[in-house]
């Protein structure tokens, strides 16, 4: 491709690195360019926005300005709505090509990207968009997607550039501080520090010591926080892409092919469970990609209005801090606030109790948890919300009972005794039901809050009502209309016996297909 010598902008969202990004590599092939960000203040006054994300994201343009720096240019960083940056600086430098990921975001950067697409139209700049992930903008069927997928992450690794050519005359800045986005410090002690390098590290430690019992023990609220990959926030906000995690996972995965060793056996037991939920991420950010509303609206129909809203404050709050009366629940919830991380079954089992157990609105309980996950992404986290839930009509409904949950999970209270030291005195016997412990007397309603409902009156109601509504004559002709637009297809997730032409090649866990719809 010839360089030319007009500039063109690549603007970074959430794919903030260098490596394997096609738009960058597309762009500094053909001339200038200008490494864009914009910090855009009403996007960081959005309800599912938190100073955790901020600083996670802080981290991540460091980072990516350190790389870009190393090639040749710096990260241009602008505050403002993203229209108004890039008209200033069209007056400023007069660039005609603009490149980036396509974004599968919120309501509000749908409408923004909209914005932006017009702005362009009108003045005859060429937005380039690439898809990222595995999501398809425009999908016409769910047909063949989990195909699609594995070529799309077998692709070869797009090389970044070795260098790229700055324009003169430009100031780079920094991102602001979290205080200037109007963003107070939410509690987050222990969060994961952001950036490529952190990501790699995580990667690489996952791959060769953390993930052996990685299947083993993800759904403990302890070992889990070691043995899950915790890549998710790097994912979220492109620290590192899934391609060259997907790839890294398959490569180790194929040299312990042939190793009969217990050793081995686990290790590729528990590559195949990662993969699979590689897999999972895309699968689910492909709903919001073809429904944006379902960040706002049930899924089925006869689910919309369950729930009365506004929530009732009290209980939100009661949940939102661990506060509840619920050993296991409230030591997840203040775990998840001072660190931003808990596993899937931890917060699958936060929203069935606020769902089903508090009967709070899973859009209330879905903003306070997109809050809290550093690694907040709409496309997962509003699915997720809705099939926990109970509003997709087509999943199984799970009730999680926390007591059961903690003792299952936390055996020896460990994680219980850390996070609820109120509680550091009950015997192991009754850490998860303190109501039942003869000392319970002192502390419960005066160190410790009673419990904010009857589980089982609650828990029996819920069952009722969810039930009962999906035995109406009519409420699965719509849950298979919305099977067949958001469903997985079984033969597509299958091992065909056909072998692909793009390698590496895909694993395909047997157990894949277990939380999809
Ligand atoms: C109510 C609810 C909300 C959620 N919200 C988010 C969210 O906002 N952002 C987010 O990244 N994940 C979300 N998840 C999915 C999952 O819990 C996290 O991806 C996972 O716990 C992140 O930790 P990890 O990176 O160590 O995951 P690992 O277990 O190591 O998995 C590796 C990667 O696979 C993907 N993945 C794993 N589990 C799932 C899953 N169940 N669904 C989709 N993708 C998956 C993630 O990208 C993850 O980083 C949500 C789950 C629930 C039940």
């Amino acid at each position: 491709m010839p360089v030319t010598a007009t500039p063109a902008v690549v603007w970074f969202k959430r794919d903030l690195r260098t490596q394997d990004h096609r738009p960058l590599a597309a762009a500094a092939e053909r001339g200038p360019v200008i490494p864009l960000l914009v910090i855009e203040p009403e996007y960081w006054a959005q309800p599912d926005a938190a100073h955790r994300h901020y600083v996670f994201m802080r981290d991540c343009a460091q980072a990516l300005d350190e790389a870009l720096t190393a090639r040749g240019a710096r990260l241009v960083v602008r505050i403002g709505p993203a229209v108004e940056v890039l008209a200033e600086l069209r007056r400023q430098i007069g660039f005609s090509e603009m490149w980036s990921h396509e974004e599968t975001g919120n309501a509000w950067t749908y409408r923004r990207d909209r914005a932006v697409q017009a702005w362009c139209r009108a003045h005859k700049i060429t937005w380039h968009e690439f898809p990222q992930t595995g999501v398809i903008r425009r999908l016409k069927s769910r047909e063949g997607w989990a195909r699609h997928w594995d070529r799309l992450m077998a692709e070869p690794i797009v090389s970044d550039p070795d260098r790229i050519i700055p324009v003169p005359d430009i100031e780079p800045a920094l991102v602001p501080p979290p205080e200037c986005a109007g963003l107070a410090f939410d509690g987050c002690t222990e969060r994961q520090t952001g950036g490529r390098p952190a990501a790699l590290a995580r990667l690489h430690s996952f791959l060769n010591e953390r993930g052996k019992t990685y299947r083993r023990d993800m759904s403990n609220p302890l070992d889990g926080a070691a043995a899950c990959s915790r890549l998710s926030p790097y994912l979220a906000w492109g620290a590192v892409s899934m391609r060259e995690v997907a790839q890294s996972a398959w490569k180790q995965h194929a040299e312990l092919r042939g190793d009969t060793s217990g050793h081995a056996r686990e290790w590729r037991g528990s590559l195949a469970s990662f993969s699979g939920r590689l897999h999972w991420h895309c699968h689910f950010m492909q709903k919001l990609e073809s429904q944006p509303s379902i960040e706002h609206t049930e899924f089925h129909l006869a689910t919309r209005g369950l729930r009365p809203r506004p929530a009732d404050g009290q209980r939100l709050a009661a949940w939102a801090c661990g506060q509840t009366g619920f050993p296991f629940i409230d030591a997840c919830m203040r775990s998840l606030n001072a660190t931003g991380w808990i596993n899937f079954r931890m917060r699958a089992m936060l929203v069935s109790f606020a769902s089903y157990n508090l009967w709070l609105p899973w859009q209330d309980t879905g903003l306070v948890l997109a809050r809290l996950f550093t690694d907040y992404e709409p496309g997962i986290h509003w699915p997720q919300m809705q099939m926990q839930s109970g509003t997709t009509g087509i999943n199984t409904i799970r009730i999680y009972n926390p007591v059961k949950q903690g003792y299952d999970q936390d055996p020896d209270g460990r994680f219980v005794r850390r996070w609820v030291p109120e509680l550091a005195t009950v015997p192991d016997a009754f850490l998860q039901e303190p109501w039942n412990w003869d000392g319970a007397a002192d502390l419960i309603g005066y160190r410790y809050p009673e419990r904010i409902v009857d589980l089982e009156a609650t828990t029996a109601a819920a069952k009722e009502l969810m039930f009962g509504m999906r035995r109406a004559a009519d409420f699965h002709k719509a849950s298979d209309a919305i099977q067949e637009k958001h469903g997985s297809r079984k033969s597509g997730m299958r091992i065909t016996g056909k072998k692909s032409r793009a390698r590496p090649q895909p694993l395909r866990p047997k157990a894949q297909a277990q939380f999809e719809f």
